[in-house]
């Protein structure tokens, strides 16, 4: 495959070096096989709660609520500590991701109040599409990239204040307090999935401080998770139609992510990096 790669036109997350985006190791430009080895390398290895009663016994479910089922998510109590018996993760059927949907990155960025506006140095990227094609059949592939919540994150053993760190549950979150804005976990990240924020910010969610002067990334919609409600991208994926994205617990042998990654070929991002991220691809 001859390795060019469009995305949402959003730039990398930071450490890249160009510019006004500031990311680190997934760019846009990726390929399936051709020359860059490396590159091509690289890619092989929803709830709201809100049930509704219409008669006794009849209920009409959301998406978000299908989606927290096959999860297996419930709300975690105020005072109940993140489990370590819990691997939140992401299962992404590139199959079913079509080419110019992005349904996920809308809802990401609805969610958690980032964008990017025209002739801003901030270009935040908390999700983004990546399309790579087959130098040789021309075949193309489109699929989301994220924070990949590695097991044993880079982002976390670099940081020199605590300030990157991982939940009991898996996910890898940036404690905004205590960031120096050092970037070192940006460079140190293999997915680019960190952004730095140049600007001061407006119109925050009180559920995402984001904040000048420190980086962010992907949070797992942990403000969600926490409430038993799945990810913002799975639900709007799920609500588009396309069903793309799996959210739930890699640990739990009944959950559906579970299942379908014991039962089918899947792979992780650069697995060769011995990172276990948490973010599973199928038919890539
Ligand atoms: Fe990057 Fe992994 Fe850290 Fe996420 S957890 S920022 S993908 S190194
Ligand atoms: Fe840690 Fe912030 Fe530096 Fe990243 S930029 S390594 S989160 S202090």
């Amino acid at each position: 495959m001859s390795g060019n790669a469009d995305d949402n036109k959003q730039c990398c997350g930071g450490g890249c070096g160009s510019g006004g985006h500031d990311s680190g190791g997934l760019g846009a430009d990726q390929s399936l096989s051709g020359p860059d080895a490396g590159r091509r390398a690289f890619l092989r290895g929803a709830v709201a709660a809100a049930v509704v009663t219409l008669a006794p016994g009849v209920m009409l479910y959301s998406y978000g609520d299908e989606q927290a089922a096959a999860a297996s998510l419930k709300p975690r109590a105020p005072n109940q500590p993140a489990s370590a018996k819990i691997r939140w993760g992401m299962l992404i059927d590139v199959n079913k991701c079509p080419d110019g949907c992005n349904e996920c990155v809308t809802a990401c960025s609805t969610e958690n109040g980032w964008k990017h506006e025209a002739g801003s140095l901030q270009d935040s990227q908390w999700i983004r599409k990546v399309t790579v094609r087959d130098r040789k059949s021309g075949a193309k592939r489109s699929f989301p990239v994220m924070c990949q919540h590695c097991a044993e994150p880079p982002c976390v053993d670099v940081c020199p204040t605590g300030a990157s760190f991982k939940r009991a549950d898996g996910i890898v979150l940036v404690d905004k307090h205590i960031c120096i804005g050092c970037r070192y976990c940006m460079m140190a990240c293999p997915y680019n999935a960190r952004s730095f924020v140049h600007e001061t910010l407006e119109d925050q969610k009180p559920y995402a401080p984001r904040g000048k002067g420190t980086v962010e990334s992907c949070t797992l919609c942990v403000h969600r998770v926490d409430k038993g409600r799945p990810t913002a991208c799975v639900e709007a994926c799920a609500k588009a139609g396309h069903d793309a994205l799996l959210f739930g617990d890699l640990n739990d042998p009944s959950s559906e992510i579970a299942k379908r990654v014991a039962q089918y070929p899947t792979h992780q991002i650069r697995a060769d990096l011995g990172v276990d991220p948490g973010v599973h691809y199928q038919n890539i």
